[in-house]
C-alpha cells in the first residue's frame, strides 16, 4: 500500500508555489469575536481602519469563534448566528471579499494545531502573567474561567498571526500587549527551531491604527457588556432615542447652565462624527448655554443617521446564503495560507519522515 507523504524538506518548501492569495502587498491580520451584531465601537475601533487597509495591504480578517469559547464554552447555542451577524456587519461596513479574505477562524484547522506545538514551548509563567488572564477571571467572576483554553487563550490568539507571517498587526494604543505576546512566542519558536537560516514565524509589527475615544450612552466606553451601545443596525429612530438618553455634562442641570462638551459624552460623539462647522457651533452653543441639550443630541443623531444610512443599504444587499459563501471562500483562501506556514513549521521541527530519512524523496 501506497504511504502518503507525511510533509516536506526545506528545499521542497522554498520551491512551493506562493498560495494564490499572496501579493506583493505588505500582508496584514486582524480578528473579531462573533458577538452579534456591531456597533459603533467596534466600527471606529476596527472595522473602519480594515476598510481602508484592504487596498493597501493584503489582508485576512477573521471571525474569531474559537476565541468565543475560551469564555463562553457552556452555552455555544448562539455561536451560529452570532457569527453570521459579525459577518454580515463586515460586509456591510465596507470588507470586499474582492479585495480581502474575511474567513471563519474554526473552518482552517491550523488554528487547532499550531497552539497545541506553541504550547509545548511556551512557559506557564508568561500565561499566568498576561494582565487579562486575572482580571477577565474577576470581571465574569459567574464563568468558570479556571480552564486551560482560558489559560492558553494568548496562544491561541499568538497563533492566529503566526499562520499568515503578517508583516503587521492592525491595533489600537490597548491592545499592543497582545502582538508584544505574539513576537514573544515567535521568538521562543525562532530560538528552537529554524528552516535553514530561514525563521520560519516571523515576528509580526504593530501596524498602529487611530482608535477614537467613544462612548456608549452611560457615558462608559462604548460596550456590549455594558449594554449602552449604538448597533449598526439601529434604525434612525432608535438611535434619536437612545441619543435623548445619553448623559450629559452634570455641570448643564438647567437649560441655562453654561456646559462643557468636553466634559461631555455627546461631545465626543461630535468630535467624532460632525462637521467642523456643527462642531463649533456645539462649543458655542453649549458654553453660552445658547442650545439646550435636546438640539445638541439632535445634531449628534444626524451625523450618527448619516454614517449609519450606508452601511445599513450596504447590509440589506447581502443574504445568508451569499455571507456563508464568502466565509467559506474565505476560509479555504486562509486555509491554503496557514497550511504553508504548518509545512514551514513542521519541517523546521523535524516533524517529517522525509527530513528524518534525509532522502529528499517521499516515502513509499
Ligand atoms: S449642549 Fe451638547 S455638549 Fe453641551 S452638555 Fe448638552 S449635550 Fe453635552
Amino acid at each position: 500500500m501506497r504511504r502518503q507523504s507525511l510533509g516536506a524538506t526545506p528545499e521542497s518548501i522554498r520551491k512551493m508555489p506562493e498560495p494564490a492569495t499572496s501579493s506583493s502587498r505588505p500582508r496584514v491580520l486582524s480578528g473579531m469575536r462573533p458577538t452579534g451584531k456591531l456597533h459603533l465601537g467596534n466600527y471606529m475601533g476596527a472595522l473602519a481602519n480594515w476598510v481602508k487597509l484592504q487596498d493597501e495591504y493584503e489582508c485576512y480578517f477573521f471571525i474569531a469563534d474559537l476565541h468565543a469559547l475560551t469564555t463562553d464554552y457552556a452555552d455555544t447555542s448562539m455561536l451560529a448566528s452570532n457569527t453570521l451577524e459579525v459577518a454580515l456587519d463586515f460586509l456591510a461596513a465596507g470588507l470586499d471579499p474582492a479585495r480581502c479574505t474575511i474567513f471563519l477562524q474554526s473552518k482552517v484547522k491550523p488554528h487547532y494545531e499550531l497552539p497545541l506545538l506553541l504550547g509545548m514551548m511556551t512557559p506557564l509563567g508568561w500565561l499566568e502573567r498576561v494582565p487579562t488572564y486575572k482580571e477577565q477571571q474577576e470581571n465574569l467572576s459567574t464563568k468558570d474561567l479556571t480552564t486551560y483554553g482560558f489559560l492558553g487563550y494568548p496562544l491561541l490568539m499568538a497563533s492566529d498571526i503566526l499562520l499568515y507571517q503578517p508583516q503587521f498587526v492592525p491595533v489600537g494604543q490597548d491592545q499592543q500587549a497582545h502582538v508584544e505576546f505574539t513576537r514573544e512566542a515567535a521568538r521562543r519558536f525562532n530560538q528552537f527551531y529554524k528552516l535553514g537560516d530561514v525563521e520560519v514565524l516571523p515576528e509580526p509589527k504593530i501596524l498602529l491604527t487611530p482608535s477614537p475615544k467613544l462612548p456608549g450612552t452611560d457615558g462608559r466606553k462604548m460596550s456590549k457588556s455594558y449594554g449602552n451601545t449604538i448597533l449598526l443596525t439601529d434604525p434612525e429612530p432608535v438611535v434619536r432615542q437612545k441619543l435623548k438618553t445619553m448623559v450629559t455634562d452634570p455641570a448643564r442641570i438647567r437649560r441655562t447652565d453654561p456646559g462643557d462638551p468636553d466634559k461631555c459624552p455627546v461631545g465626543d460623539l461630535h468630535k467624532v462624527f460632525s462637521s467642523a462647522e456643527t462642531l463649533a457651533n456645539v462649543y458655542e452653543g453649549c458654553r453660552s448655554a445658547g442650545i439646550g441639550c435636546i438640539q445638541c443630541k439632535g445634531w449628534a443623531a444626524d451625523a450618527l443617521v448619516q454614517i449609519l444610512e450606508p452601511i445599513q443599504a450596504r447590509r440589506a444587499g447581502f443574504s445568508e446564503a451569499q455571507v456563508i459563501e464568502i466565509l467559506e471562500d474565505g476560509s479555504n483562501r486562509a486555509r491554503v495560507r496557514a497550511e504553508q506556514t504548518m509545512r514551514e513549521v513542521h519541517c523546521a521541527m523535524h516533524m517529517t519522515l522525509i527530513a528524518a530519512t534525509g532522502t529528499g524523496k517521499a516515502s513509499e
